[in-house]
């Protein structure tokens, strides 16, 4: 998360939400603010996809992959290198260090408000207006406040967050099923506990692995490391294993309806993404006529409409564009220098052009066809309408 913002892919950001073009870079392709509708069935997918990995593999996201848990792991770490005392919320340790290791929360608090910025502005334009001292307020006030709050939650919450807040956690724990991957003491092996504690002092959730399965264990597999390195001391093996469920079919316990049924779900959200991406248009054209320039008409019992409008490159390729209009079967005389352009991938150009219609027999509108042309192909006509000017 730290680096993305970094990264480039085709000459442009991996990943970054572009204020100034209001659009999103990912990847190498430009979405402009048109094509947002996307996005929903790709949270949808990937929100299904999450609901099926915590149904098989329990709560892993928490217990490996969350940014609560990875930075909590790392100050905790910092707090015992310095020489602290950390059970759960509660840090025992002398002044000195007591004001290193909010020094270290505050320094985390202010990377990653800056962090998250990088996900707007460049960080490299972040950082140089930084230093000259220009950098826009929205940008210093979002920087601070995501400081501020990161810098609470790590010096005084931390776990207690995921054991008592975090609605995701909660919602977790009403997927785990029969099958779900789990830690527990493994079937036939609790007489072999000599109950030093070990396990239930390294749980980061104050879980007792011993009791059976519990909604506050994260599966970080910590009080597995703690038995086999107090077993191995004893020259056995340790008590403590993941287990498919309750451990007696292995894998076969995830084969329930319920599971089947979250499977089903997720091809279908990924499915209906790829099918809404492949029907992406290579062009986004917005046109309309032109508020500034009213109809006119010209020599040869003809008239002019102006038109303004944007075309957006949607391709990984250059675009060589024409722009041709028609009523019914008849083509229509386009004129202006926005009616060829020669596009970037991801580029958008702003367009002023006119079209010269015939004037009708009868009054009223004209209904016309607007398409880009290009390689031979015609994009996806916009309708247009003409309003001859009164004669
Ligand atoms: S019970 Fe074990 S796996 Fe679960 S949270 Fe505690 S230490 Fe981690
Ligand atoms: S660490 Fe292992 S041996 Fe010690 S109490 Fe926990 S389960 Fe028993």
């Amino acid at each position: 998360m730290l680096a993305v913002p970094f990264l480039r892919w085709g000459g442009q950001s991996l990943l970054r939400v572009d204020l100034e073009s209001r659009s999103l870079l990912a990847l190498g392709h430009t979405f402009r603010l048109e094509e947002f509708p996307l996005v929903l069935p790709l949270v949808l997918a990937l929100l299904t996809t999450l609901l099926l990995l915590t149904l098989v593999f329990g709560r892993v996201w928490c217990g490996w992959a969350c940014p609560q848990t990875l930075w909590s792991d790392l100050v905790e770490g910092v707090a015992r290198r310095l020489g602290a005392r950390v059970r759960g919320r509660r840090l025992s340790a002398g002044l000195p260090t007591q004001a290193a290791f909010h020094m270290v929360c505050a320094a985390l608090g202010l990377l990653v408000g800056a962090n998250l910025v990088w996900y707007f502005l460049p960080p490299t334009g972040y950082l140089a207006a930084l230093f000259r001292g220009e950098l826009p307020a929205p940008a210093v006030v979002t920087t601070l406040a995501v400081a501020a709050l990161v810098y609470l939650d790590l010096a005084f919450v931390r776990r207690t967050f995921c054991a008592e807040f975090c609605p995701y956690g909660r919602f977790q724990t009403t997927l785990v099923d029969r099958g779900t991957l789990t830690l527990q003491v493994l079937p036939g092996q609790a007489d072999r506990c000599i109950e030093c504690g070990a396990c239930t002092a390294a749980c980061p959730t104050g879980v007792d692995v011993r009791r059976g399965s519990d909604a506050g264990c994260i599966n970080c597999g910590r009080c597995l490391d703690a038995c086999a390195a107090v077993m191995a001391r004893r020259g056995e093996g340790g008590l403590i294993g993941y287990t498919w469920g309750s451990g007696d079919h292995g894998p076969r316990a995830l084969l329930t309806p319920r599971t089947a049924l979250v499977f089903g779900v997720v091809l279908a959200a990924w499915g209906a993404l790829f099918l809404a991406a492949g029907q992406s248009e290579p062009l986004a054209f917005s046109v309309r006529r032109s508020p500034t320039a009213e109809p006119r008409v010209v020599a040869g019992e003809r008239f002019v409409t102006f038109f303004t409008g944007a075309v957006t490159n949607r391709t990984a390729e250059t675009l060589e564009l024409t722009l041709v209009a028609r009523s019914g079967e008849h083509p229509l005389e386009v004129r202006g220098p926005g009616r060829q352009l020669t596009l970037e991938p991801g580029e958008r150009a702003a367009v002023e052009f006119a079209v010269v219609a015939p004037l009708p027999a009868a009054a009223g509108p004209l209904a016309a066809t607007l398409a880009w042309v290009m390689d031979g192909a015609q994009g996806v006509p916009r309708e247009a309408t003409l309003v001859p000017p009164a004669r």
